[in-house]
């Protein structure tokens, strides 16, 4: 079973607070934009109330990235390629997986992804806080950390409010046409 220090095994490698933050600013953006892409996915299909909670989740990703950005006023943030981040499977920690998305999803299965990437982040981030050699960045970490354990907490209090969906959630009497 996978478990967060390995999932975040390039932490330690993490040695300048420049560094750190170009991790942190992709983790932010890329959360923004899936939550935002999801958000826009389930206002088309018409699920005002799902699309609501992940334009919300948007804003929170947004706002961290404009953190990060002020943070980094002054420095010059690396340009780091791709596969040279310190997670490990090429998807940063935060960015919700998009091949769960359903188009008919409910809010309590919209919330349950969008928990797993918060998890994620927060786990990313604690990891960093665990390992990194600079004080500084474990400092940073830690206080990020702590704000995704805040956004963790607000969704498993969205989660308690919806009650679980019933097994015929995905029935859709009129289904959309599919590509091939
Ligand atoms: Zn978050």
């Amino acid at each position: 079973m996978r478990n967060v220090t390995e999932d975040n095994k390039g932490t330690s490698g993490i040695d300048t607070v420049e560094l750190f933050l170009a991790h942190a600013l992709t983790l932010e953006n890329e959360a923004a934009d899936g939550y935002q892409e999801i958000g826009d996915s389930m206002a088309v299909h018409n699920n005002p109330e799902v699309a609501a909670l992940f334009f919300q989740m948007a804003k929170y990703g947004r706002m961290h990235a404009d953190e990060v950005k002020g943070l980094a006023a002054g420095l010059t943030l690396p340009h780091i390629p791709p596969w040279e981040y310190a997670w490990q499977d090429g998807a940063s920690p935060e960015s919700p997986s998009m091949d769960k998305v359903h188009y008919m999803m409910r809010p309590a299965q919209a919330l349950a992804l969008a928990l797993r990437a918060e998890r994620q982040a927060h786990g990313f981030y604690a990891s960093v806080a665990e390992t990194s050699k600079v004080h500084r960045i474990r400092d940073l970490a830690a206080q990020f950390a702590s704000e995704e354990a805040e956004h963790v907490r607000l969704l498993t209090e969205w989660i308690a409010k919806y009650p679980d969906p019933d097994q015929h959630w995905d029935f859709d009497p009129d289904p959309p046409a599919m590509p091939e």
